[in-house]
């Protein structure tokens, strides 16, 4: 595989050395465990002395393929794959921090994230504090002597606002902690942080990875020696992803790109659409000139994303009255699947936070979470039309 390919090549070719039978696509290996040649051959294997797959929750070719094709396209040396994204979240912090150990974490994470670090975690001694995400000057005050991580999640959700992963990386650097950047809602394709200077990035592979709502998973990407901790960790543990899930993420990252470029161009169209429609409120979208962070959207991100989030003026009764009213788009909690997903964040993957968490958040009443799928734009802008009628 010559590293200098690029990013689709990589990610149709990295990793599918053929088998005996010579299969052109590489086959699904349901096996939980593999043989060895020789009583010798087992010892070497477990002590290290010889390299090859023993037991799938070490490795297995399609877990193997899967993390070898995203570490190209993350730009990262090493990875783990995970069973979930927040197999990915949790990993990465038990796997590398201690009791007494202080994270700086944006406020603008995934539910589960943030439920970890305020929950789990600071019954192991490793407590957090929450800034606003595009506060550099936060940022830098929350670092602690004891601060070993600064973790964020750029767009965030569903407020799409960004954190300047280059400078945060710079705050960790002086802080000689890690900076986590969770890059699910980016994918490799729009953004590559470990480029900008993160040290580890985070995936759930569920989302825009997977792109058709079939399989949970998720990734831990960096250099070989936090990646050495990070499978220490995973090996002894179990969060391993399992094979079939790999095998479907494998095949889905070849058309990562397009699949994403294809969610950029309706989100992008169904932004601007939205943008001046008189029933809006407000139409948040990286890329619109509206955006408060546009220009940092353009420098660290190749473009917008496949989420739009928009406020209607008439509250939670309008913004559940527009959703009962849409015809195509699905009423669920998913995103970055070919279908389009209309979410109400405040009642559902935000209802465990406060009012005022919420509107810290950018969650009003009237918010509604739009995941632009992979429909004909101008039906997915025909369903919105009518059901804000
Ligand atoms: C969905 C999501 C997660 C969690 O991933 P799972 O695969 O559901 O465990 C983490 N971070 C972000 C940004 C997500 O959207």
């Amino acid at each position: 595989m010559n590293e200098k390919q690029g990013f689709d090549t990589q990610a149709i070719r990295a990793q599918t050395e053929r088998g005996p039978n010579r299969e052109h696509s590489v086959p699904l290996y349901l096996t939980s465990s593999f043989v060895f040649d020789s009583a010798e051959h087992g010892r070497d294997l477990f002590s290290g002395d010889a390299d090859g797959l023993v037991y799938s929750r070490y490795g297995n070719p399609n877990v193997d393929e899967f993390i070898g094709k995203l570490c190209r396209m993350e730009g990262t040396e090493d990875g783990i794959a995970t069973a979930t994204g927040m197999a990915a979240m949790f990993g990465t912090i038990a796997a590398l921090l201690s009791a007494g150990d202080h994270v700086v974490c944006s406020r603008a994470v995934f539910g589960s994230t943030s439920q970890m670090f305020t929950r789990i975690f600071p019954r192991w001694g490793i407590t957090t504090t929450f800034v606003a995400p595009d506060d550099l000057t936060a940022w830098r005050e929350a670092v602690k002597p004891e601060t070993r991580v600064l973790f964020a999640e750029t767009p965030s959700n569903p407020g799409l606002d960004l954190v300047d992963i280059a400078a945060v990386a710079e705050i960790a650097r002086e802080a000689q902690a890690l900076l986590v950047v969770d890059n699910c809602f980016a994918t490799p394709w729009l953004q590559q942080p470990a480029g900008l200077g993160a040290d580890l990035v985070t995936h759930s592979a569920t989302k825009f990875m997977d792109g058709q709502g079939r399989v949970l998973g998720g990734a831990i990407l960096g250099p070989e020696d936090l990646i050495e901790h990070v499978r220490f960790f995973s090996r002894q543990t179990g969060p391993s992803l399992s094979p079939f899930n790999a095998w479907v993420l494998s095949k889905s990252l070849e058309t990562l790109s397009i699949r994403v470029d294809r969610h950029c161009d309706n989100a992008e169209a169904a932004a601007r659409h939205l943008e001046s429609h008189p029933g809006i409120e407000h139409t948040r979208y990286p890329f619109l000139d509206s955006h408060p962070q546009k220009e940092l959207a353009r420098r660290q991100m190749r473009r917008g994303g496949g989420l739009v989030t928009i406020d209607l003026p008439g509250g939670e009764p309008e913004a559940m009255a527009f959703i009962n009213r849409l015809k195509m788009i699905t009423r669920s909690s998913n995103l970055g699947d070919s279908r389009s997903i209309a979410t109400h964040p405040r009642t559902t993957t935000h209802a465990r936070l406060t009012e005022d968490e919420r509107l810290l958040l950018g969650i009003r009443p009237g918010t509604v979470r739009l995941a632009i799928g992979l429909e004909n734009q101008e039906d997915i802008i025909a369903d919105i039309d009518q059901a804000l009628r």
